[in-house]
């Protein structure tokens, strides 16, 4: 992950990190790099001035981060007007124990984005979309899977989110102590947190002689 702090997004009123701001970062490949990391997200919007965080699943091509869903769900009709949006993606890696409470804290990788949210009406543009967001599950997948049909993709709503106005916040390390407190008793580190893909479990119903394919090996999350 870059170090880097170049404003390959520049900062503005509303994406800039002022709390505990050296932990803020700027520049792409940070940004791309917890975007590619994670595949849950939350969504943030309002309707009739009610705030709603609906939890999603997204992905990343270039410069804008999609999700999608059935065209009937609330959240995709409402996104159709093009409406403001926050978006987030947090990516836990340790819980650090301090040797005090108020220093204890979470190693993490953060993203939020700010923008209006675009529908992608076209069947061709949509169905592209779909692909990469199997590809980003499964690497090779997508070709093995029977295509979707005109009805199924008329069924489905895919969004997207321009990367503009974004920033990354990241912890990472030990805990930081108070001077004083580091002569104490008191067991202090990092406790490693990450997401563990378990053994793939068939469907019931399998085909008998279907076997788990390879390229779920190739799944990265986390
Ligand atoms: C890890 C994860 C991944 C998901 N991925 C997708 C995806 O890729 N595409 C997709 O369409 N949906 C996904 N969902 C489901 C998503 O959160 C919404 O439930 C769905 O998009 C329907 O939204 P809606 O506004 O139409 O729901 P509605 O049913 O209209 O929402 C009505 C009310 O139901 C409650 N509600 C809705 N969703 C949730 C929820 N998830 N948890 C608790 N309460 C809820 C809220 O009170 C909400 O105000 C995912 C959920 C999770 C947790």
């Amino acid at each position: 992950m870059g170090t880097t702090t170049e404003a390959d997004y520049p900062p503005t009123q509303r994406s800039r990190v002022k709390r505990l701001h050296d932990r803020a970062r700027y520049d792409r490949e940070t940004v791309h790099a917890i975007l590619d990391a994670g595949l849950l997200c939350h969504v943030g919007y309002v309707i009739d001035g009610q705030p709603y965080v609906t939890p999603t699943a997204y992905w990343r091509e270039g410069e804008q981060v999609y999700w999608h869903g059935s065209s009937a769900s609330r959240m995709l009709r409402h996104l159709k007007g093009r409406p403001r949006v926050c978006f987030t993606v947090a990516l836990m890696d340790g819980l650090v124990l301090a040797r005090s409470g108020f220093h204890s804290s979470v190693n993490y990788r953060s993203v939020m984005a700010f923008g209006e949210a675009e529908v992608i009406e076209e069947a061709d543009a949509k169905r592209a979309a779909l692909e990469a967001m199997m590809e980003r599950i499964v690497p090779g997948r997508w070709p093995t899977l029977k295509p979707p049909t005109l009805q199924e993709l008329k069924a489905t709503t895919v969004v997207s989110l321009a990367l503009e106005e974004v920033v990354a916040k990241v912890r990472s390390g030990p805990p930081k102590d108070e001077p004083e407190d580091y002569a104490l008793d008191v067991w202090a580190g990092v406790v490693p947190t990450s997401i563990v893909l378990g053994r793939p479990a068939s469907d019931p119903d399998l085909k008998p002689g279907v076997v788990v394919p390879e390229n779920l090996s190739r799944i990265r999350i986390g």
